[in-house]
């Protein structure tokens, strides 16, 4: 278990990519950790597909019970679609989420010189209600959240509950608060007046603990548009489970695709969830080629966030450190993957961050 200056890390590889970005992004923040003064106890635990070849199930028996005694985790990307139509191949993910009530996804978008993006000045924070939602296979305890009652006919449930929205919204107001104090509400409580009506009514209601915050609202077919024409406008964004999932891919988009979207899974508990926006992307895993950019920041994330909750300055320091080592080697085309404009291999990117956080390590000493 943690002390003030170790931390304990559930190292979960994912399926495809997953075992390459996974890796690199644990050798970074080791790296860091220890130029930085912080001991990370990494727990290395199989999940998806390769823990059901080797142990019949894609999430393993104990496995929560063990996640829960550390201090958070690493998922990598979860490429459920493939696996075997069997019930021990079953979507780890939302069971993830849903178990530690992470139920705010904070994703960042940033944008980067040189790799692509639509702006050279986005810098935004969408935050994504995680648990409750359009997700059929997370939105009720049992069954799904989408049936088909007669062979032409299929209907889709949608949970809003005020709880999750108050929870979410309170999240938003929080990261709103320690930014530049502006939150927009994305919604569409004009036609789904009851859903949208009380997630947008929990929100202000949430908002009242935080007056020195101010909220605007943006329809959301609106937001898309704007986010894509000015998103100079917008700084924290909260929104419900599928507007944000397809918002947070638009935002990728625009500051050089998936590979550019993290993410980190927080709660009201002490225990967070590193988890990159895009999936395993079987299409290139094995390549060399998938950029780990996503994964290492939501490393990076949920270290500096492991920091402010323990009050750990050697964390503090580990994120500061990976943050130059991250921006340098995105600064050069020789290390950054041909994705956001390079020329490297994703292990020459990852040994490009190693030397640029050996070079900078006095930086945070
Ligand atoms: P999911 O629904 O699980 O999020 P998806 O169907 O959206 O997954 P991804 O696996 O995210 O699909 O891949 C979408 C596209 O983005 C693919 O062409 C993939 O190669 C690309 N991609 C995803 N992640 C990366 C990455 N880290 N680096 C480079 N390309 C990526």
């Amino acid at each position: 278990m943690a002390t003030p200056t170790s931390l304990t890390i559930g190292v979960l590889n994912g399926d495809d990519i997953g075992h390459e970005i996974v890796p690199a992004s644990v050798r970074i923040a080791e790296a860091a950790a220890r130029a930085s003064g912080l001991a990370i106890d990494w727990r290395p635990m199989p999940i998806g597909r390769q823990a059901l070849d080797e142990l019949g199930t894609t999430m393993p028996e104990g496995m929560l019970e063990t996640l829960a005694t550390f201090d958070g985790f690493i998922l990598g990307p979860i490429g459920h679609q493939a696996y075997p139509k069997v019930p021990a191949a079953i979507n780890p993910h939302p069971i993830l989420r849903k178990s530690f009530d992470l139920f705010a996804n904070v994703r960042p978008t940033r944008s980067y010189p040189g790799i692509g993006c639509l702006y050279d000045d986005i810098d935004l924070v969408i935050v994504r209600e995680n648990n409750e939602g359009f997700q059929p296979d997370r939105n009720v305890v049992a069954g799904s959240g989408e049936f088909r009652p007669t062979e032409d006919v299929t209907i889709s449930v949608r949970v809003i509950t005020r709880a999750g929205s108050m929870k979410v919204a309170t999240a938003a107001l929080e990261i709103a608060r320690a930014r530049k104090k502006r939150l927009t509400l994305v919604h569409k409580n004009t036609v789904f007046k009851l859903g949208c009506g009380m997630f947008v009514e929990s929100c202000y209601e949430a908002a009242k603990a935080f007056p020195d915050v101010t909220i605007d609202e943006v329809i959301v077919d609106t937001f898309a548009m704007k986010l894509l024409r000015e998103p100079q406008r917008f700084d924290v964004v909260v929104t419900t489970n599928m507007f944000g999932d397809i918002l947070t891919d638009e935002a990728a988009g625009m500051v050089g695709g998936l590979g550019m979207a993290p993410g980190l899974c927080i709660g009201r508990g002490d225990i967070a969830m590193a988890q990159a926006t895009h999936g395993s992307a079987p299409d290139i895993a094995g390549k060399g080629i998938a950029n780990p950019y996503a994964m290492i920041e939501s490393t990076r994330m949920l270290i500096e966030w492991l920091g402010r909750r323990h009050h750990n300055a050697a964390a503090g320091r580990t994120a500061a450190l990976m943050k130059i080592g991250i921006e340098t080697a995105l600064a050069h085309p020789a290390t950054r993957t041909p994705d956001i404009r390079g020329t490297a291999s994703q292990q020459e990117m990852v040994d490009g961050i190693l030397k640029a956080m050996e070079n900078a390590t006095h930086a945070v000493a």
